[in-house]
């Protein structure tokens, strides 16, 4: 037993318990990172804190993974935000991108509206020797907490409730004010080890999309869990003063909270020269004849802007 941590970590994740109520968490603190990854590209804001919802979301499920796994949040819709892809690679590497329609962005617009109809994909990959498994659920009006709920409930039936929140810091400085976005995020899982309260056995094997899920009665545990997670407020989640553990406490003290490691993350993109190289080597002859321009293959990737230029004997231009 100690008093909980004063120092706020950021680029961290912290694994939580709360042993009482059977409930698991963890609670993910973005600085640095999160503006790196969002102000390698000149997105606007709205574009920006909704990739930084997707981080922060990517982030609560990738670090779970126990190998040198790659989680993929993938959203594909009609909306003025058409494309997202986050991946995560563990146990602490983050790179992501968004592809928007700057004609089709208006100031007030709401995650339903940004992303329009369409669906979100999770795709974890841990290595050649293991099987792919994807959950995909539907985008539909709703926000990014709302479609992992349905995430969740479908694909792994455990009972979960997930907060997420982006926000931009000014800081006073010598040089005027300076800019940086932050996120914030929770996700609390229900998880009793007493078989008579798994509810996670009532719904066993894959149910179909639009099928009736059966409504169970709620473990109190649970609904104790879900209303505490429900008073986290956004600014919590991304206050730069507060301690993660500071808020794990004002949130379970009363049923005791236990933390955990934290596992620092990092913005850092996989591309490399010799990745695109061998990317460029995979497409026709004439693919690559048609790339080059003012005498060279210049390849930008879409994830970190790193701009790799060839000559076009480089990149296998006869
Ligand atoms: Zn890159």
């Amino acid at each position: 037993m100690r008093a909980p941590s004063s120092v706020p970590v950021d680029d961290a994740v912290l694994p939580f318990d709360v042993a009482p109520l059977d409930l698991r968490g963890r609670l993910t603190r973005l600085g640095p990172a999160l503006d790196e990854l969002l102000s390698k590209h000149d997105y606007p804001t709205p574009v920006a804190k909704l990739l930084g919802e997707a981080i922060v979301l990517t982030t609560l499920l990738g670090s779970a993974l126990k190998f040198d796994g790659r989680f993929i949040l993938q959203t594909q819709t009609d909306g003025p935000v058409s494309l997202m892809i986050v991946d995560f690679r563990a146990p602490d590497r983050m790179r992501a991108y968004a592809r928007f329609d700057a004609e089709r962005l208006k100031d007030g617009l709401s995650t339903a509206e940004l992303l329009g109809k369409g669906h979100l994909a999770m795709t974890v990959d841990q290595g050649p020797d293991m099987s792919r498994y994807q959950g995909m659920v539907a985008l539909d009006g709703g926000t990014l907490e709302d479609a992992a709920h349905e995430y969740f409930l479908r694909s792994e039936q455990i009972p979960t409730k997930v907060r997420l929140a982006v926000g931009e810091e000014w800081r006073g400085g010598e040089g005027g004010p300076t800019h940086g976005w932050r996120g914030g995020g929770m996700l609390l899982q229900f998880l009793p080890k007493a078989s008579d309260r798994a509810q996670r056995d009532m719904h066993a094997g894959d149910v179909p999309e639009g099928a009736d899920i059966d409504v169970v009665p709620e473990d109190d545990a649970w609904v104790e869990g879900q209303s505490l997670i429900s008073t986290v407020e956004d600014v919590e989640l991304i206050d730069p003063d507060l301690s993660g553990e500071r808020l794990l406490f004002r949130l379970f003290h009363e049923r005791g909270v236990r933390v955990f490691a934290p596992t620092p993350l990092q913005a850092k993109c996989s591309c490399s020269r010799e990745a695109v190289s061998g990317m460029l080597k995979g497409f026709d002859p004439q693919d690559r004849a048609d790339m080059v321009e003012n005498g060279k293959v210049v390849v930008t990737c879409e994830f970190c802007s790193s701009v790799y230029e060839f000559t076009p004997q480089e990149a296998g231009v006869e």
